[in-house]
């Protein structure tokens, strides 16, 4: 254990500050790697070591990954067991523990569903067929994220149906339909006892606005708060944190402006700027030095940011050497561009002698990784992908999960759908959508109408009835050892006797061969669970998996084999992370910045600082390349070198080559009139400047969830008694 002092010792004068004044709201904004995390993670162990109890502290991190590593960080210096405690993770996971506590109050039962992305599309795909609309207009993804943007602005269904203005925009775009199927939507949640992701926010949300009770509790609970990558929260992550920070005011959050890359989920950089009306006597920290990379790369993505109008003024520098320039490979083809980043790696790994791990690879969209992998491969070098059709996204991954699912919330009805006929048990579509009609007639979800069927048989015959008895025979046996088995113990005897594992095993196909392995890995992932849960004296039935498993990020899903590999990853999920080596590849017009984003100023912005994100990953070397000609969508296609190799200043560069008349967007069209927001210390009013001038000289450059009550934790604290308080609100 490291002592007091020489914690404090790892801090530079300003990240001390922040650190040791506990009291009130902190804002820190800071560039990229200037240690913001670093100062979250310090300031909560010098909390406990003040003496604040770990139960107290609310610490809200984008992903389970980063909060786990903090954990490991506080561990070392305060002690596993303090560190333990702590109340720590991503928004999603923090909130969803609370609502399985809470649940009653808001009409649902604990045991609830989330519900991922995929789920959630599908419910709305069935939706807009059952309401006979033309799924060309209603594309159902683009239902859901009209229908995610107003949960993240708190807007509940009935309120959507009352908002005209909101019914005008819809009638504009020829879906004036949409707040019928959102309340359509929601009801089937309900009935289904699932809530999605954006559910799980503004469910606590309402929580907290119908129930004042419960919201003090929880404000007395959390006497601090702190909250990492605050520039990426949305309307409703913001207010959650400004209602609890209420009554203490202990809030600490970290942010970055120029990071801000999720305005498509809703992220609202107005949170950061919003921060000292909310609370006008808060300290405002400037970190300035940036620890991370060498001063080549900080000059060099300074030298970007620049370029967007709207940003909070800073400073970046790095005291570290000066370093490489950032080298600039061109590639007759993707494939080419495959070849070459692959070899670099292996020549720089054997120069260096850098472990796998210090090398990545980030592009713009998951559809980039394929390429890449098959050079990797080709010279046997160890790769691991974040994100993508992660692990759990696969389909005889998600049948088998839907089992467990109805094991613990038989009425989640995505869940009865994929597996009410799989493995074939003779329960054809025209039954199902018998089920489904009946469910909807009667306000009921599909469980309650197939466990009565021999009360209301709904026009089915007698043989059909006795499959469906069958199956929920099934399931209510697996309902029935819940209690009693351990999670791996009752998800190998489902994956056993549903006759799931002997399907897939008589599969002698590759695919088959490699989705029986697939569920091997489920079940090892189980165990580990299981035994980890048992040494830790933690919950360990399966509907604890279950929780963990829902919540996992892109980042997430990593495990021990995986530590020494090369990172191939967007660069949306490489936020907050680091890596020696970086490759930054596909950098053409169209690809990065994005064919989607080109279309506005403010989306060309948002591109741009997802370029700087990506920028400011790497500690030694930068390499970005892009290729002449690639394949889209099955045709061949000739981008042009990305607009922002261009925009970097060309002294931090390295052309090896003569390409400058290949650039586009030479000389940058949007910089004539940079404006800056002053720092919210300054004058009151964000004030427009003029401070960056066209430069044509870049022409030629071209947390285990506990069922239990989550405030047990806490000796002083009483719960409220859920007798008292109504439940079912009306979403
Ligand atoms: P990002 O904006 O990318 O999330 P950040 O501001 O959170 O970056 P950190 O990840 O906390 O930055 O820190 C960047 C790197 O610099 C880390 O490796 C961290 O350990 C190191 N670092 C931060 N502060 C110091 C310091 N005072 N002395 C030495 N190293 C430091
Ligand atoms: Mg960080």
């Amino acid at each position: 254990m490291i002592d007091k002092i020489e914690y404090l010792n790892e801090l530079n004068s300003v990240q001390k500050e922040a650190v040791e004044n506990i009291y009130g709201p902190s804002l820190v904004i800071a560039g990229a790697g200037s240690g913001k995390t670093r100062v979250l993670t310090y300031r909560i162990a010098h909390l406990l070591q003040q003496g604040v109890r770990p139960y107290s502290i609310l610490a809200l991190t984008f992903t389970n990954k980063a909060a786990r590593e903090m954990k490991d960080r506080i561990a070392a210096i305060v002690g596993s067991k303090q560190a333990h405690n702590l109340w720590m993770g991503t928004f999603h996971s923090t909130f969803a523990k609370i609502l399985r506590y809470e649940a009653e109050h808001l009409g649902f039962d604990s045991n609830f569903t989330i519900y991922d992305a995929q789920d959630s599309r599908n419910l709305f795909r069935s939706i807009i067929k059952e309401m006979q609309l033309d799924d060309k207009v209603y594309k159902p993804n683009e239902v859901q994220n009209r229908i995610s943007s107003a949960k993240n602005n708190l807007v509940t269904a009935n309120a959507y149906a009352q908002n005209a203005q909101i019914q005008k925009i819809d009638a504009s775009v020829r879906r004036p339909r949409i707040f019928e199927i959102y309340k359509k939507y929601s009801q089937r949640c309900r009935q289904a006892n699932a809530m999605d992701f954006d559910d799980l926010l503004l469910q606590t949300n309402l929580l907290f606005k119908t129930k004042p009770e419960i919201l003090a509790k929880y404000q007395d609970k959390f006497k601090y708060i702190l909250v990492d990558e605050y520039q990426d929260t949305n309307y409703s992550q913001y207010l959650i944190v400004k209602k609890l920070a209420e009554n203490h005011k202990n809030v600490c959050v970290v942010g970055d402006d120029a990071q801000s890359i999720y305005s498509f989920r809703g992220a609202k950089i107005e949170n950061i700027l919003n921060f000292r009306n909310d609370y006008p006597n808060y300290k405002l920290y400037k970190l300035e030095q940036n620890y991370r990379s060498t001063q080549n790369i900080v000059n060099a993505a300074n030298s970007i940011i620049h370029k967007n109008k709207g940003q909070i003024k800073k400073i970046s520098f790095s005291d570290k050497e000066f370093g490489d320039k950032i080298k600039i490979i061109k590639a007759l083809t993707d494939h080419e561009e495959g070849y070459i980043i692959s070899n670099d790696i292996f020549e720089t790994r054997m120069r260096e002698h850098i472990n796998y791990k210090g090398f990545a690879i980030l592009y713009r969209t998951n559809a980039q990784s394929r390429i890449f992998e098959e050079s990797l491969r080709k010279l046997n070098l160890p790769y691991k992908i974040y994100g993508g059709l992660s692990f759990y996204q696969r389909k005889e991954i998600k049948d088998l999960l839907a089992y467990y699912r109805m094991t613990t919330n038989p009425y989640d009805e995505e869940a009865i759908k994929r597996v009410i006929n799989y493995p074939k048990r003779g329960i054809g579509a025209t039954t199902i959508n018998k089920l489904q009609e009946a469910a909807t007639q009667n306000d009921s979800s599909m469980w309650e109408v197939i466990t009565e069927l021999t009360h209301r048989p709904y026009g089915l015959n007698t043989g059909t009835i006795s499959k469906l008895m069958k199956f929920t025979n099934l399931i209510s046996g697996f309902q029935s050892q819940l209690d009693k088995l351990t999670a791996f113990d009752l998800a190998k005897h489902i994956a056993e006797s549903t006759g799931i594992i002997r399907e897939l095993y008589n599969d002698r196909s590759p695919e088959g061969v490699s989705r029986h392995e697939n569920i091997q890995e489920l079940l090892n992932g189980i165990q580990e669970f299981t035994q980890n849960a048992l040494e830790e004296g933690q919950e360990l039935q399966l509907n604890n998996y279950l929780e963990d498993v829902a919540l996992l990020t892109d980042q997430d899903n990593e495990k021990d084999e995986d530590r020494d590999k090369i990172s191939l990853m967007t660069i949306h999920a490489a936020k907050g992370l680091e890596f020696p080596y970086l490759y930054i590849v596909g950098l053409e017009e169209e690809l990065f910045p994005s064919q989607m984003a080109t279309g506005t100023l403010p989306e060309l912005e948002e591109e741009r600082r997802l370029f700087y994100v990506a920028l400011t990953r790497a500690e030694q070397k930068i390499t970005l390349s892009f290729a002449k000609s690639r394949y889209k969508w099955g045709n061949m296609s000739y981008p042009r070198p990305s607009r922002f190799i261009g925009e970097i200043d060309e002294s931090y560069v390295d052309f090896t080559y003569d390409q400058a008349p290949e650039f586009a967007n030479n000389g940058n069209e949007y910089t004539s009139s940079e404006t800056e927001y002053e720092t919210p210390d300054e004058p009151s009013r964000f004030q427009k400047k003029r401070s960056f001038s066209t430069k044509p000289k870049l022409k030629q450059a071209g947390a285990r969830i506990k069922r239990n009550n989550p405030l047990s934790d806490d000796p002083n604290f009483e719960p409220s008694n859920p007798a008292l308080i109504q439940s079912g609100m009306v979403v």
